[in-house]
């Protein structure tokens, strides 16, 4: 549908027939489907029309789902899935084929760089890492054999900002297709199709479902990537397909639909990592309220940002919007709406004792909420050494810009004022300490 964002973000997808259908998008929570005819199940299982069979591959509820994200992010096709995690497996999967090989950013959620370091060896897929700040080392990465670029816009927790443009255009010289992880910047604060990416992945969990109650994943065709520019690169899109009848997906479907019917009957259909309907109606709850939302945090996030700068406890801020930051001139560029809410900071003090004290904040703090998970309406706190990079060594720490002192925030919709003196008063407390500790010693020697 047309119409500006908040109004897609409410009815896009959405088509009232009938009074059984409500005013809100039903929940269809059903596994299977019936057939009028025994030539329309016959028609569904050869891909020669479109129709919901089974809901491993596709239900009402979640196809709602997929509009509605195709809109907001101003792309052709979507495929929804079980999680984050199973959004970039399939999309990169489904890339990859047979003897593919990645190029993936350094700075990437932990558990994408589990499945492509671990699982995707296991599979054959190779996986090359490079600083995603270094031109010349995504331009030295990309072989013959690569068939996906893969990055996150705004990565966490130390929020790089993706110098999008330049990264997607390096990879289409060498004809690959840049794929987009957009979980932190939401298409609220940025559409990275509007930048090259061809392939948009999200974990749905997090700012587009903004409650915190369900897991999902969505991957959007921006329709931009011509795999029948060189299609022996890509036969899973551009042969004759076996399993499908000898079906060529690129002259049946064409450019933006056929990735997401190959997702979605080959690997959501083979390896089952399906959404819920529950899960899929879920999300569309939150999606209604997703600009509001992201708005909110971020504009508190940067709030708290520059507080704790002038905080005495702590030692460094991370967040692009704050001048100074190494990505601030690209936060400038790409994300002009707002700078996403996820960011982190550095406590003051050695680096041995730091865990101890922001164990002692975490222990203080009443409003932040100590939870593995980001984009939250509640605001949550994390220790990336003890939590989600803990399997790192400290060369690999630093190498990922975080040390024991670093703390990670996901800023929620709660009072700024209220956030800010939680963490002033905790951290006010932790600084106390810290300055008081060698009194006692100086008095007994
Ligand atoms: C959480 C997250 C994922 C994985 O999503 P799940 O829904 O938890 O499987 C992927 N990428 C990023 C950036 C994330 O924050």
């Amino acid at each position: 549908m047309t119409g500006g964002f908040a109004t897609r973000q409410v009815q896009a997808g959405f088509r009232a027939g009938t009074p059984a259908f409500g005013a809100v998008p039903p929940l269809h929570q059903t596994a299977a489907y019936e057939f009028s005819s025994l030539q329309e199940a016959a028609d569904l299982f050869a891909l020669r029309r479109p129709g919901i069979i089974y809901s491993r591959n596709a239900s009402p509820t979640q196809q709602l789902l997929e509009e509605r994200v195709t809109s907001l992010e101003g792309g052709v096709s979507a495929v929804a899935v079980a999680s984050g995690q199973a959004a970039v497996a399939v999309t990169l999967l489904a890339l990859a084929g047979r003897g593919g090989h990645i190029v993936a950013a350094d700075q990437l959620y932990g558990g994408t760089v589990d499945l492509l370091q671990d699982t995707f060896a296991d599979f054959g897929i190779p996986v090359t890492f490079v600083d995603q700040d270094d031109p010349d080392a995504w331009r030295a990465a990309i072989t013959p054999q690569t068939r996906a670029v893969f990055a996150e816009v705004v990565a966490n927790p130390i929020a790089q900002v993706l110098d999008l443009r330049l990264v997607a255009d390096i990879a289409h010289e060498a004809g690959v297709p840049l794929v987009i992880d957009s979980t932190v910047g939401t298409p609220a604060l940025i559409r990275p199709g509007e930048h090259g990416a061809d392939f948009v992945v999200h974990s749905a969990t997090k700012f587009l479902a903004g409650h915190g109650t369900s897991l999902g994943g969505v991957v959007v065709d921006q329709g931009t990537f011509d795999f029948g520019a060189e299609p022996e690169r890509w036969p899973q899109f551009t042969a004759p397909y076996t399993r499908f009848g000898d079906l060529v997906l690129w002259e049946r479907f064409g450019q933006g639909f056929a990735f997401a019917a190959l997702v979605k009957s080959k690997y959501v259909h083979d390896l089952g990592p399906s959404l819920s309907p529950f899960n899929a109606w879920q999300i569309l709850q939150g999606i209604e309220t997703l600009d509001l939302r992201v708005a909110r945090q971020s504009s508190s996030a940067l709030a708290i940002a520059r507080h704790l700068e002038q905080h005495p406890a702590v030692a460094r801020v991370h967040h692009p919007g704050l001048a100074g930051n190494p990505w601030h001139d690209l936060a400038a560029r790409y994300l002009p709406h707002g700078i996403p809410s996820v960011f982190s900071f550095d406590i003051a003090g050695p680096e041995p004792e730091a865990t101890d004290r922001i164990a002692r904040l975490i222990d203080e703090l009443r409003v932040f909420r100590l939870v593995a998970n980001l984009g939250d309406a509640r605001s949550l706190i994390a220790h990336p050494a003890s939590m989600t990079h803990s399997h790192l060594t400290p060369a690999q720490r630093a190498a990922a810009g975080i040390s024991l002192n670093t703390v990670r925030l996901s800023t929620g919709i709660e009072d700024p004022a209220d956030l800010i003196a939680d963490l002033d008063r905790a951290l006010t407390i932790i600084g106390e300490s810290s300055r008081t500790e060698p009194e006692p010693q100086l008095a007994r020697a």
